[in-house]
């Protein structure tokens, strides 16, 4: 059985102490690679190869960087194939999600940022009496990742790449429920000839790994994805360094239908921002409301919808609907439905596991007649799970969208742009569509309100995370 190594100083190495964890592959059940089962001393090692290699890597030009930055991405892309059928195994996702979304976007995170980086320099205010100013960015140091199971190198790639591309180095956790990837990155990297110690991987436990990553002196910023609950324990291991902390974590999104929408468009769009990853999308709009005269046709319309995605062996390429990504996830997903029962919801379609092998399946679910208020419509559910819900006026909507502890995406739906507009400025929440659903423009800021986050990913933002930012003035 395939065992996956760290990624430090260059070289794949075990743990320290030998211990692994088993892989396992959510459509069958079965165990199919071992994961280190990391401690404090191999993240240690990281670090040292990490501040070892800083000086250097530091030193190097943005231009410098971004040859290896962009090296990696070719790469990437000539093994898209590989890569996406590791992530399908891994994560239960349909392997034409793989191929289509999580590594184009990953190759795309690093040539994105290879070219970024050259437009983050330092730069002049102009002279208003005030003295002649410019502004500088220099990398903050050895800078620690975390990121999670649902788009794994994905959002791998969305902290490291900027990392790398700011000149820090990296010590970087991937989920140790889906590791694949990420070691599959540290091989690229190698062939790529990255530096020895400018990206260390270190795999295991959130508990082990993660806390170390958040309490280590030498790390000088921390960026994690994942969730508010995790987030929270992030922020007590880190602050007895006071290391500067990004935070992206859980969402519980409304997706907004009035009446004046594009029916077909809305409806299809829909479909996927409810189950697309299997609902395993911070950006899924699990609470979906729509305006009472379209009510009762849209629901009907979407239930047809739902039932006919077909949902199998992830690795088939008509699949629509995968595994969801483990055992306990499962578990989980199916208490939230059963609780919704419980709490008077009425399930339109789905709302029960099934039975593929010895796989993780769960039916694509819709529940209608739940209070906006009550705990399925509160908490995130993370899953193949969506409520409707009619609505009367803008501000029902505005406040039932607004009523949860999380802000990080909403969608809205109509062909009145002012109206749509002026929802969008009352949705508490990082990012709004219109119109649309997940394009975007790398660019611009990501990230969410409330509990849903601390700080912005995406363009300068995040660049700006891993720099240190000073000020010359002269007189
Ligand atoms: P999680 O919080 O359980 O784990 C995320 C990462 O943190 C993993 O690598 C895990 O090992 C690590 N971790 C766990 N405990 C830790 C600790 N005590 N210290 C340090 N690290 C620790 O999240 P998950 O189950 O992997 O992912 C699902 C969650 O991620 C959902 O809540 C989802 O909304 C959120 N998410 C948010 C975004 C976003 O952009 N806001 C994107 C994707 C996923």
């Amino acid at each position: 059985m395939e065992k996956i190594l760290n990624y430090i100083g260059g070289e794949l190495t075990p743990p320290l102490d030998g211990a692994y964890l088993d892989n396992v592959n959510p459509a069958t059940g079965k165990v199919y690679s071992q994961v280190p089962d990391s401690k404090a001393a191999d993240v240690k090692r990281a670090v040292d190869a990490a501040k070892k290699a800083f000086p250097a890597w530091s030193a190097l030009s943005a231009s410098e960087r971004a040859k290896y930055l962009s090296k990696i991405s070719d790469l990437i892309t000539k093994n898209l194939e590989p890569l996406a059928l590791a992530e399908t195994i891994d994560n239960g996702k349909p392997i034409s999600v793989s191929k289509s979304v999580d590594i184009p976007r990953s190759a795309e995170n690093f040539s994105f940022f290879s070219e970024m980086i050259k437009e983050f320099t330092s730069y002049e205010f102009d002279d208003r009496g005030k003295g002649r100013n410019t502004v500088h960015h220099s990398p903050v140091g050895v800078v620690g990742c975390i990121s999670p199971w649902n788009l794994p190198l994905y959002l791998f790639t969305w902290k490291v790449a900027p990392a790398l591309a700011a000149g820090c180095t990296v010590v970087a956790k991937p989920s140790e429920v889906t590791p694949m990837t990420a070691y599959l990155l540290a091989k690229i990297c190698q062939e790529a000839g990255l530096p020895p110690g400018v990206l260390n991987i270190v795999h295991g436990l959130g508990q082990n790994v993660g806390s170390a990553i958040s309490k280590d002196p030498d790390i000088k910023a921390l960026s994690f994805t994942g969730s508010t609950v995790t987030g929270k324990m992030i922020a007590k291991d880190a602050a007895e360094t006071m290391k500067r902390l990004h935070l992206e974590m859980g969402g519980k999104n409304a997706n907004i239908i009035f009446a004046d929408c594009d029916f077909e468009k809305t409806l299809e769009t829909t479909v996927r921002s409810s189950f697309a990853n299997q609902g395993q999308i911070c950006l899924c709009g699990s609470r979906i409301f729509v305006e009472r005269p379209l009510y009762e046709k849209f629901r009907n319309a979407l239930v047809e919808k739902v039932k006919v995605l077909k949902q199998g062996d992830p690795t088939h390429p008509e699949t629509q609907q995968g595994a969801v990504v483990s055992k306990i996830h499962f578990e989980k997903v199916m208490s939230c439905i059963a609780r919704a029962k419980t709490e008077g919801g009425k399930i339109l379609t789905g709302g029960h596991d099934v039975k593929i092998g010895e796989g993780y399946f769960i039916a694509p679910t819709l529940i209608e007649e739940l209070s906006p208020y009550c705990k399925t419509n509160q908490e995130e559910v993370f899953g193949p799970v969506a409520t409707i819900t009619p609505f009367d006026s803008e501000e029902d909507v505005i406040e039932w969208a607004n009523s949860t502890q999380y802000g990080l995406a909403g969608t809205i739906w109509s062909n009145d742009e002012n109206k749509a507009e002026r929802v969008a400025l009352k949705i508490d929440s990082g990012i709004v569509w219109i119109n649309t659903w997940m394009l975007r423009d790398l660019r611009t800021p990501f990230g969410g309100m409330k509990e849903s986050g601390r700080g912005r990913e995406g363009g300068k933002y995040i660049l700006e995370f891993f720099s240190n930012v000073k000020n010359i003035c002269k007189g």
